[in-house]
């Protein structure tokens, strides 16, 4: 009974499809997929389908090349893409011994789900993508606009309505496109979903953004901090929990405000701030963005509306408690947003696991901050370079409980790989 309501399901959705995606991504945040004729279909939702682990970043020895794709037959989505309607699933990479690879991000970002689902919660992300749009020959921003000025100015707002539509036809909920603080950079926002759907959306939005863009002979730069001495491209993360019974959302205290468990999820995101960025920020580019000047965070520090602070409580519409939320600015799309995210999602967990009483929250631009004020409010400071970050890695248990270890010699070897270059 059961089965054939599936297959009802599974016929409707490939409807008229001739062609199949099967995604997945690295544990550098690459995207690469597999398409299959629609007659491969059913075979591979039974048991998934064997691609070379050897020739992507990240998997597998060429002795031990096998990794399974293994679809995830909730996350189907149709779309069009270079003009033809495709169907498209995200799958979880297993190994050769139908293990899930712990290399996978998505396996990761799986586990920490698992976590706050014991613990009562379930989570809820957006992304805010922040990027570029460059001349493909130059490589130098296409226009002069700065933050939402409009055309003729801003000459992106034609890509911006381009990006809109792929994106709509995607099925990914857009909440605003807008132009941002540095000439030709732009930001996709999206909407708030469950954190799986949340990451794969983004990548997905990466993806069509960079497809589209180069239909105009332009490139899209999400790299940290792409010129010395203008902003850089952060990768914000607004997150809600929500208990997994009720809905309600357990970020918003009654009364207004934030409730005990967000103070807590806080304390948990500034505790393990520097183990957070060790993991996303596997790339060099990564700490030339954490700098002062650029509201870019450099400090752990939360407050209300202060865009120097690593975690900032947006202001919200006074009255809709479901809006309640938290924000972590720390992030850039250097790497996987499946390792962000849910390095961000465990240590807010840690939070409430350990009972953390929450920080007073520092007001005004933390750049002013002296050392003995850091020390005297035992506020962390952030790591500055890749290096340090390859330390951190190496020594925190926080890290150690959610990455296995070679998912660890990998980052640590793509570290070192990408600091020669
Ligand atoms: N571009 C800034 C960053 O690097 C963020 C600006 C904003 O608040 O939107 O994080
Ligand atoms: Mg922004
Ligand atoms: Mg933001």
């Amino acid at each position: 009974e059961k089965k054939s309501q599936e297959n009802q399901q599974f016929e409707e959705n490939l409807d008229g499809l001739r062609f199949v995606q099967f995604h997945f991504s690295d544990p550098t945040g690459g995207l690469h997929y597999m398409e299959e004729s629609i007659d491969n279909v059913p075979g591979i939702l039974k048991s998934g389908v064997g691609v070379d682990g050897s020739s992507v970043i990240g998997f597998g020895q060429v002795e031990k090349s096998d990794i399974i794709l293994f679809p995830e037959r909730s996350s189907f989505s149709r779309f069009v893409v270079e003009g033809e309607e495709i169907g498209m699933y995200w799958c979880h990479v297993l190994t050769p011994e139908l293990e899930k690879h712990p290399n996978d991000p998505r396996n990761v970002l799986q586990l920490v789900i698992d976590k706050a689902a014991k613990m009562g919660f379930e989570c809820e992300m957006f992304s805010e993508l922040e990027f570029y749009v460059l001349d493909e020959k130059t490589r130098k921003p296409v226009d002069n606009a700065r933050y939402l000025s409009p055309p003729p100015l801003d000459k992106c707002s034609r890509l911006r309505y381009d990006f809109g539509h792929a994106y709509e036809k995607a099925g990914l909920k857009v909440k605003r496109i807008h132009h941002e603080l540095g000439p030709g950079q732009n930001e996709v926002e999206l909407q708030l979903t469950p954190v799986m759907k949340n990451c794969d959306d983004s990548m997905i939005a990466i993806w069509l953004a960079q497809l589209i863009s180069s239909k105009y002979n332009w490139v899209v730069d999400f790299t940290p901090k792409p010129f010395p001495e203008i902003p850089g491209n952060g990768l914000h993360q607004h997150i809600r929990l929500k208990d997994i019974k009720t809905k309600e959302n357990v970020m918003a205290a009654k009364e207004g405000g934030l409730s005990k468990i967000a103070l807590q999820f806080i304390a948990g995101m500034l505790k393990y701030s520097r183990d957070i960025t060790a993991v996303f920020g596997n790339d060099p580019n990564t700490y030339d963005r954490l700098k002062p000047g650029y509201e870019a965070p450099i400090y752990a520090t939360w407050d209300y509306s202060n865009r120097s602070a690593l975690v900032r409580i947006p202001a919200i519409g006074k009255g809709d408690l479901s809006k309640t939320r938290v924000e972590f600015r720390g992030g850039d799309a250097s790497g996987s947003i499946h390792l962000l995210c849910a390095m961000i999602l465990a240590a807010g967990l840690k939070g409430i696991e350990e009972n953390l009483e929450c920080p007073k929250n520092t007001i005004g631009d933390v750049a002013h901050l002296t050392e003995q004020e850091l020390k005297d409010l035992k506020i962390e400071i952030l790591p500055t370079s890749l290096p340090e970050s390859l330390k951190i890695l190496e020594e925190s248990k926080f890290i150690a409980e959610f990455i296995d270890p070679s998912l660890k010699t990998f980052m640590n070897q793509n570290g070192l790989q990408k600091m020669k270059k």
